[in-house]
């Protein structure tokens, strides 16, 4: 299941490291960013995001012991959309400033 498109145009309610946070009712870390956009309750830790970026827009960081992506520096993105070509479920959508 990928990232939900609906819930990246929903209102952010709560922000948390300069991004906007959405759908994230607990238990659900949810929707991290809003032109990088990042579903942590689908990441899997993988890093590959991360990895991948040309500009280093992602922080891997520590939540109850599990790796999640964290778009901290979305104001830099290029919009090349590598991470979300190379995201392995999907849970990555980059929209326009
Ligand atoms: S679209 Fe490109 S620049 Fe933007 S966060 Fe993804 S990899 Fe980085
Ligand atoms: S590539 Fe996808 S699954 Fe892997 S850390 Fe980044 S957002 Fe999470």
């Amino acid at each position: 299941m990928p990232i939900d498109p609906k819930i990246v145009k929903l209102k952010a309610i709560v922000q948390h490291n300069g991004h906007g946070v959405r759908n994230a009712k607990a238990p659900k870390l949810g929707v991290h960013g809003d032109n990088v956009a990042v579903d942590q309750d689908l990441c899997i830790g993988c890093g590959s995001c991360k990895q991948v970026c040309p500009i280093n827009v992602y922080d891997m960081i520590d939540v109850a012991g599990k790796q999640k992506s964290d778009p901290v520096r979305q104001k830099e993105c290029i919009e090349c959309r590598a991470c979300e070509a190379v995201c392995p479920v999907k849970c990555i959508l980059i929209s326009p400033k």
